[in-house]
C-alpha cells in the first residue's frame, strides 16, 4: 500500500488531521471580523474530514467550499456535514490545491489550517491571492519557529520535513510581499498538538497496524509520527502552529 493511502487510513477516523481547534478557529474567525457578515463565500483548502469546515459553516452565514484531493476524506465530512445539520451550507470539491477550480475575484474568505505547506507557505499565498475578492481574508495556520535560535539538530529534523519552516515575523514578512496586509497572528496553544491531535493519533495506532497486518510500510508510519510526537514534547515552545489572518491588499501586486 501506498504511503499516502496509509495516511488517509490513519487519518481518516480522526476529527482533524492537524493541530488546532475549535476555540482557535473561533478566535481566528474574530481576528478576520467575519462576525455578523452576510451571504461570505468561503473556501476551506486542504479541509480534511472538516474540523475547521463545520465551524465556518455553523458560526457563519456563509457556503463553504470544502476542497481536499483525498476523497475519503471529503466523505468523512460529507457524513459529518449531514449529521450536524449543515449539509445545505458545505461542498465538497476533491482538487489538488495548487489547480483550484474557483474563479478568480469569487472568494470573501481563504480558510487553511495545516495545509499550506503542501505547497509551501509563499507559493500557496501568492496562487491563492487573485481568488479572493478585494479586502478578502486569508486565514491560514502554518508551522512556524517561535524564536530566534533553536538547537541544530531540531532545526535539520523539521527543515527535512519542511524547508519553508520560518518565523512569525518572517512569514509575515511573505504574507506583506504577496500583496496581503496583516490584521494579526497568534500561536496555537499547546494542547491543540497534544489533545486535539497526537493523543486521538496514537489511539488509532493499534487499530490502523492491526488493519495494515503489521506491514512495515504500516509500522514505519507509525513510527515517524511517533517521532514526531516524541520531537515535540522534547522541545516545548521551540516551534508551533501560528494561525495568520491577512487582508488582500489592493494593487499594485499582479495577478
Ligand atoms: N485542515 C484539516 C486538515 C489538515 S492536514 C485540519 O486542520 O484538520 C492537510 C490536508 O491537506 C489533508 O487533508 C490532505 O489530504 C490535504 N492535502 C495535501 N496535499 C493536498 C493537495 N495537493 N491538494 C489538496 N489537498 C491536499
Amino acid at each position: 500500500m501506498a504511503d499516502l493511502a496509509l495516511l488517509i487510513d490513519l487519518f481518516g477516523s480522526a476529527e482533524r488531521q492537524g493541530p488546532g481547534s475549535v476555540a482557535m478557529t473561533r478566535r481566528a474567525i474574530d481576528l478576520a471580523g467575519l462576525a455578523g457578515r452576510r451571504a461570505l463565500k468561503i473556501a476551506d483548502i486542504g479541509c480534511g474530514t472538516g474540523a475547521s469546515t463545520l465551524v465556518l459553516a455553523g458560526d457563519l452565514d456563509a457556503q463553504v467550499t470544502a476542497i481536499d484531493f483525498a476523497a475519503e476524506f471529503l466523505a468523512a465530512l460529507d457524513g459529518r456535514a449531514a449529521r450536524a445539520g449543515l449539509a445545505g451550507r458545505i461542498h465538497t470539491v476533491q482538487a489538488d490545491m495548487a489547480r483550484l477550480p474557483l474563479a478568480h475575484d469569487s472568494l470573501d474568505v481563504i480558510w487553511s489550517e495545516g495545509a499550506v505547506y503542501n505547497l509551501g507557505f509563499e507559493n500557496g499565498v501568492r496562487q491563492w491571492r487573485r481568488l479572493l475578492k478585494d479586502d478578502g481574508i486569508l486565514a491560514v495556520s502554518e508551522l512556524s519557529w517561535l524564536t530566534d535560535r533553536r538547537p541544530a539538530g531540531l532545526q535539520a529534523c523539521w527543515e527535512a520535513q519542511y524547508a519553508e519552516i520560518g518565523t512569525t515575523s518572517c512569514k509575515l514578512g511573505v504574507l506583506e510581499r504577496n500583496g496581503y496586509a496583516p490584521l494579526g497572528c497568534f500561536v496555537l496553544p499547546q494542547d491543540c498538538w497534544l489533545d486535539a491531535f497526537y493523543r486521538p493519533l496514537q489511539q488509532q495506532f493499534v487499530a490502523f497496524l492491526d488493519r495494515q497486518h503489521h506491514s512495515p510500510a504500516a509500522q514505519a508510519v507509525v513510527a515517524a509520527e511517533q517521532a514526531e510526537i516524541e520531537l515535540y514534547r522534547r522541545y516545548p515552545g521551540l516551534y508551533g502552529y501560528v494561525f495568520y489572518v491577512a487582508r488582500k491588499a489592493a494593487a499594485p501586486w499582479p495577478d
